[in-house]
């Protein structure tokens, strides 16, 4: 007798969550002209839906219905693609919901993702996103006493690097320009940034233990925290085996990032791998202006950036960065910044140089400023990849 086969598989189902603000304002183009009539042309089922506020993404993603969608598209920049693992990553489902098939084409200013992956070009993103083929996402989580958990894949930053990104949000019109206009005015008023920062060695990295989802005491509580009694405010000093960065009372820079590039312009080493289980912090503290801004203006395309010595490097399965200065208060919300550093600009002209926090970078997007443990999470996710 002959045998029931399946001629036609199913039909792949592809939501694109389109931000009509990323970038220079050009992703509905995009989307109409390119990537959707590509995806359909390919024999999938797609549907649009525009962003319609600031962290609509987030709701998006955390009401998707999983039965529904067989891939997540973004086309925005980073900032877009942060919601959605933050919305996917929140819902009580999230041990399922973490491996639908996630991915971008570009149409941001920063662009660090696609840059990376060599996707920067539209029909190349589209491309790959009706292969299909995906790999694994190293994903990160920083948390704060008292606030939700924000999950990251791209990057954190705190001190010059953070400033730029955020403080430039206003001029998106000016595309990936934004970040060299703010970055060079950051770097000729370069600030210092007071605080700790501890590490725990790499081999101590959290190893996720999911169970299976049929398995008969499968939880799904939230993705685990494993050294959550860090942030308790009263223990300092982490125990051994973390250990504090350089005995410094400040820093002029600090990033974690988990791609090769920072944006379509910086490039920053080829070292670095987004699904290794590593977590890779540079930090400086340079307060010479020109020694951060010649390896800028001469070498931020050509990944020389870390060999010229501007940076420090430690490979690490945690941080713990405890913003502040000695005896002040350590958690100061990005609102209160503002006003803070008006009152820290008076007495910088008497230092003669800027001190106060900043402001932390989260994948693009501010976060307050406060004791913050991050912790990755190997493989988490899964990422269209060519
Ligand atoms: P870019 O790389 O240009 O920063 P992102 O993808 O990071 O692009 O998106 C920028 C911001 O736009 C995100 O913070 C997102 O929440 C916000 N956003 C999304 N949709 C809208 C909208 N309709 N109006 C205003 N902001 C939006
Ligand atoms: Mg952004």
């Amino acid at each position: 007798m002959a045998e029931k086969c399946e001629v036609f598989p199913k039909p792949r189902r592809a939501l694109l969550l389109v931000n009509p603000c990323g970038g220079i304002g050009i992703a509905k183009t995009i989307s109409d002209t390119v990537v959707k009539p590509m995806l359909q042309h390919s024999g999938l089922i797609v549907k649009e839906q525009y962003t319609e506020y600031r962290r609509h993404a987030v709701d998006i993603a955390y009401k998707v219905d999983l039965e529904d969608v067989d891939t997540l598209l973004v086309v925005s920049g980073d900032g877009v693609l942060h919601e959605v693992i933050n919305g996917l990553l929140s819902r009580p489902d999230w041990d399922r919901a973490r491996q639908l098939p996630i991915g971008l084409v570009p149409a941001g200013s920063g662009n660090a993702i696609a840059t990376s992956l060599g996707t920067r070009n539209t029909f190349v993103a589209t491309l790959a996103a009706i292969r299909g083929r995906t790999a694994k996402l190293d994903i990160f989580s920083a948390a704060q006493r008292d606030r939700p958990r924000i999950f990251s894949m791209l990057l954190f930053s705190w001190g010059m690097m953070a400033d730029a990104d955020i403080e430039s949000d206003k001029y998106r019109w000016l595309g990936g320009l934004r970040f060299e206009i703010a970055g060079f005015i950051r770097m000729i008023r370069l600030r210092r940034y007071p605080g700790k920062v501890y590490v725990l060695p790499p081999k101590h990295t959290q190893v996720s233990t999911i169970t299976p989802p049929d398995s008969p005491d499968h939880t799904q509580s939230e993705p685990t925290i494993q050294y959550a009694s860090l942030l308790d405010r009263s223990s300092d000093e982490p125990p051994k085996p973390w250990r504090m960065l350089p005995d410094m009372p400040f820093f002029s820079m600090l990033l974690s990032i988990n791609f090769p590039c920072v944006s379509e312009d910086v490039f920053f080493s080829s070292a670095i791998r987004f699904n290794d289980g590593i977590m890779r912090l540079w930090y400086s503290c340079e307060t010479r202006f020109w020694r951060i801004l010649l390896p800028f203006v001469l070498d931020q395309k050509n990944g020389k950036l870390v060999e010229r010595g501007l940076m420090q490097y430690t490979e690490c399965g945690g941080i713990l960065i405890v913003p502040g200065v000695e005896g002040k208060p350590d958690d100061v919300t990005t609102h209160e910044i503002v006003d803070a550093n008006a009152v820290n600009s008076l007495s910088a002209q008497k230092l003669g140089i800027y001190q106060r926090p900043g402001v932390f970078d989260i994948d693009g997007e501010a976060m307050p400023t406060a004791r913050t443990l991050i912790e990755i999470h190997p493989g988490f996710m899964n990422l269209i990849a060519p």
